[in-house]
């Protein structure tokens, strides 16, 4: 001690530091008050929602317990700018001791809310001494007054301070609330000079709340209350140096209860004026105080008048404009709060059609003791909302993407209800069947399924108990669970034209084992014409084509009403034979083909002469690239038809029935987007390869460089349909490729996949009952092949030269206005899948993307897309359509394959069956 006093003999001491006077509060972090002064009138909100006679909401959650939800209205509060919350458990059927001190408590481990100060209020001493032992930092004590006398008022002063508290004072005394401007006064003067000088309490520590009333009340003495609060704040802060005023703001609109827009713009003039007089802070919703400036200068005029009292109609013509804005509520947090005010049915069927998920646990546990028995729930108000979605649904009122919200909502309150039920179902998400039993498959060979997954959903949602076999489904394993669940339905679904065909062999498999339930048929490739032609003579029972999952629930009503069904089925019959009739009198018309060697013959040739790019390096090319960058090359306008919103992007926003919906669907598209961009998620990858090429024919051969002997031949079809327009061409694609090889020509070829990831995140999903996300990736992932493949052949158009320079924007590319085209296998153009088989092959497809065919040569994962690159100048989609039996001879000696097998594949195209 000697040497270190001797080393700073000559150092002088620090200055102590001059703490400023201001009120100074503390949770985690400190909070020091800014003063007012005429410049800066710094105004604190201090966060209302966490009191159970004000909300609605909070009550609820602490009555039935479930104080974690509880926490998050705080954490909200503190996250809409709150920097301070009031607590409030003041309500007779709650032991608001214990209720506070356990609150207090969860809020300690809670680094979020328990930064902010804590405003502990209490009509009762008891309450606010437990909870001030639970208080880290330096909290608020709301309140104590002089309505029971001087002497209690200085001893809860006192303690109130050795707790380290500041305090709220209210302006009551032993004569009641002060209303008027003079009382207000008084009451806090009084108030004031006892704290100073009975107890020396710091005034910085002294908080004045000298009533806020309800204005607007249609009650002449009422008229003034708002104004008297103003006044006296005024007066209050010269009187009392050094204290603070508050007051409590909702209490001012209580007359305009239910109508929020009104609420809070009275709250912002209020606050305005009151801010302007002095007011330091204010009890109030925080999030929910519209922004002065903004508010329609008609009801802020109002509003003003009626606040600063300017004449004595001034009531009733806010009342008269309020009456005019009501349900102009839009969807703020302010609404939620109200419609938490409804019965429980009511809420129940809120949560449901809106697809609000977050408060249906709560209500949920509400109705399981109130209905007895969970499934009386699930029963009872439950079903009756989702009766209600479907009827909104089928009268377009609704749409799809809402339909699939309520129904995640339904799940989760199933999931909650799953652990009461004595017998859990297991197969039966939904939890009800009263409909009866639908089971539904994407059949074999086929991996598509997000059509499929909506109708399920669209049926669990109606009452239907569904079982999903998923994708690829044998047609044995489809009949086994028809009997297994005694199913009243089965639906088909499939993508790809070889489904079609696979669904034919289902139903005449169901008809040999003598099974005669319905049969629904669906997806993109199948069509009334169809299943009226080539599905329905196969099957002795009804076989329907619903292709849209908002017809299914009508479709299966008239099936299962039995005096509806007979005539349902007989009026189906007959426009299956119409169709039939019309079919057959086409393939009569024999003349409308050309023989083959006709179409050969009118071959598409290029008049012009153009330059044949020189081909870039030739053969076989790995890519990548990021979800990033493929995101700017998507192609909304798919996604909102998956969804069963017709329109394009972004023109459908302005839809007056759906435009709502589809932004708000386009949101959560972007939302799940970054998701898995920030995470990382999806791995986006491709392989493509350009090579030397000769057509010959409908056939192109491909050369490896300075090779004259072809590694690999491509198989085309050509047009037989004869053109009405004389001289135009009977289109193949190998015209597009010149048939010397001095000509120098190349083709390229592409698999895209956005990998087996998008199927594992759907499951997590799908899993956690939440089908709207699932099959919200499912599209996206669709979305991002689509995008892929659009940024793969700007790539190649750039490498191969002729599109270096071509400077388009993604709506050019969109609407392919670039050179040359991109036909995929299995489409118009090309509708043979199995030359998938040979790109698999010259592209190492398995090896270099880990993506496979299936039997039906369906791309596995889905989201995968393939093609051809062509870049001649006149080179176009086309439909090959009707083919007759000479080029199908043809075909199948190029391909080495038997005739039979050809029209298996080719069965949609032929001219004769
Ligand atoms: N922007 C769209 C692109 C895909 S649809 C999207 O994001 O969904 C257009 C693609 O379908 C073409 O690039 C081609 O690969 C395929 N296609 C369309 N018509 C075709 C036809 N008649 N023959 C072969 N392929 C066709």
């Amino acid at each position: 001690i000697k040497a270190i006093a001797q080393k700073l003999n000559n150092r002088t001491p620090r200055k102590i530091q001059t703490i400023k006077k201001q009120t100074r509060l503390s949770g985690l972090e400190a909070l020091n008050l800014e003063l007012a002064n005429e410049k800066n009138k710094p105004f604190y909100m201090v966060g209302e929602r966490t009191n159970v006679t004000g909300s609605p909401l909070f009550s609820k959650l602490i009555k039935a317990n479930n104080f974690d939800e509880a926490l998050k209205v705080a954490r909200q509060q503190v996250e809409n700018g709150a920097n301070i919350i009031d607590i409030n458990f003041d309500e007779g059927l709650l032991d608001s001791k214990a209720c506070m001190v356990h609150f207090l408590n969860l809020v300690a481990s809670e680094p979020d809310i328990a930064k902010v100060p804590i405003m502990i209020d209490s009509s009762k001493w008891e309450v606010i001494e437990a909870g001030l032992k639970c208080l880290q930092g330096k909290g608020i004590v709301n309140s104590i007054s002089l309505k029971e006398g001087e002497e209690q008022f200085l001893q809860h002063a006192e303690l109130c301070k050795r707790y380290g508290a500041a305090v709220v004072v209210m302006a009551f005394d032993e004569l009641g609330q002060a209303v008027s401007t003079e009382e207000k006064v008084r009451i806090c003067v009084r108030a004031y000079n006892l704290l100073v000088e009975k107890l020396n309490f710091d005034p910085t520590d002294i908080i004045f709340d000298c009533n806020i009333l309800t204005v607007a009340t249609g009650i002449e003495e009422h008229d003034r209350y708002a104004l008297n609060f103003i006044e006296a704040i005024k007066e209050i802060k010269i009187k009392c140096p050094g204290a603070l005023t508050s007051g409590g703001v909702s209490n001012l609109s209580f007359s305009f209860r239910g109508n929020n827009i009104v609420r809070e713009a009275m709250h912002s003039v209020f606050l305005y004026h009151a801010i302007q007089a002095g007011l330091d802070m204010g009890i109030v919703n925080a999030g929910m105080l519209a922004v002065y400036d903004e508010i329609n200068p008609e009801l802020k005029n109002k509003c003003e008048a009626v606040i600063l009292n300017t004449h004595s109609e001034a009531t009733e013509e806010l009342i008269q404009l309020a009456e005019s804005l009501k349900g102009q509520n839009t969807e703020k947090a302010t609404l939620v709060e109200e419609w938490r005010n409804f019965s429980l049915e009511e809420r129940m069927n809120y949560s449901l059609v809106k697809g609000i998920d977050s408060y249906i646990e709560i209500d949920t546990e509400e109705a399981r003791i109130k209905y007895q028995r969970p499934l009386n729930v699930i029963e009872g108000p439950l079903m009756e909302a989702m009766k209600v979605v479907g009827e909104l649904f089928g009268q377009g009122k609704m749409f799809l993407p809402q339909v699939v919200k309520s129904a995640r909502v339904m799940k989760k309150a199933v999931a909650y209800l799953q652990p009461y039920m004595e017998e859990e179902k297991r197969n039966n998400p939904m939890g009800v069947s009263n409909q009866g039993t639908f089971v539904i498959a994407t059949v074999k060979g086929d991996v598509h399924d997000i059509g499929k997954n909506i109708v399920a959903v669209v049926l669990g949602c109606n009452g239907y108990k569904v079982v999903d076999l998923g994708v690829m489904v044998h047609v044995k394993d489809i009949i086994h669970a028809i009997n297994e669940h005694q199913a009243q339905f089965v639906g088909l679904s499939g993508l790809i034209t070889p489904s079609l065909d696979e669904m034919i062999a289902n139903v005449q498999e169901f008809n040999r084992l003598g099974i005669n339930i319905p049969v629904l048929i669906g997806g993109a490739t199948t069509s009334k014409a169809h299943t009226a032609i080539k599905i329905a003579d196969h099957y002795s029972s009804p076989v329907v084509h619903v292709n849209d999952a908002s017809l299914v629930v009508e479709v299966l009503t008239l099936l299962s009403t039995p005096e509806k069904r007979e005539k349902y089925f007989n009026d189906l019959k007959v426009s299956y034979s119409k169709l039939k009739e019309r079919h057959i009198k086409a393939l009569g018309q024999h003349s409308e083909l050309l023989s083959f060697e006709e179409a050969r013959h009118d071959k598409f040739h290029s008049e012009e002469k153009f330059d044949i790019p020189k081909i870039p390096e030739s053969g076989v090319f790995q890519h990548q690239v990021s979800v990033k960058e493929l995101a700017t090359f998507i192609d909304w306008s798919p996604f909102f038809w998956t969804w069963e919103l017709k329109g394009t992007y972004p023109k459908i926003f302005n839809h007056p029935d759906y435009g709502d919906e589809a932004k708000k669907l386009f949101h959560d598209a972007e939302l799940m987007l970054n998701k898995i961009i920030k995470e990382n998620l999806l791995q986006p990858k491709a392989v493509y390869g350009i090579w030397h090429a000769v057509s010959e024919n409908e056939d192109v051969h491909l050369y490896q460089p300075n090779s004259t002997q072809a590694f690999a031949t491509l198989h085309f079809l050509r047009q037989q349909k004869a053109k009405e327009l004389e001289g135009s061409a009977q289109y193949c694609l190998a015209d597009f490729v010149a048939s010397d090889l001095k000509s120098n020509d190349s083709i390229g070829a592409f698999v895209v996949t956005i990998g087996d990831q998008v199927e594992r995140l759907a499951k997590e999903y799908e899993v956690k009952g939440d089908d709207y996300s699932s099959i919200m990736v499912k599209a996206i992932g669709d979305r991002l092949a689509e995008a892929y493949a659009e940024y793969l052949h700007k790539h190649v158009r750039t490498l191969w030269g002729y599109g270096a320079n071509e400077n388009l924007s993604i709506e050019d590319l969109i609407q392919e206005k670039y050179r040359g085209i991109r036909p995929a296998p299995g489409y118009p153009a090309c509708p043979d899948h199995t030359e998938k088989e040979t790109l698999w092959k010259i592209l190492d497809v398995e090896k270099n993307l880990q993506a496979t065919l299936t039997e039906s040569f369906a791309m596995n994962p889905p989201s995968t897309v393939s093609g051809y690159f062509f870049h001649h100048p006149k080179s176009k989609y086309f439909n090959v359509g009707q083919i007759a039996r000479d080029q199908i001879e043809n075909y199948a000696q190029r391909k080495h394959m038997s005739v039979e097998k050809i029209e298996k594949w080719l069965n949609p195209n032929l001219s004769y069956k």
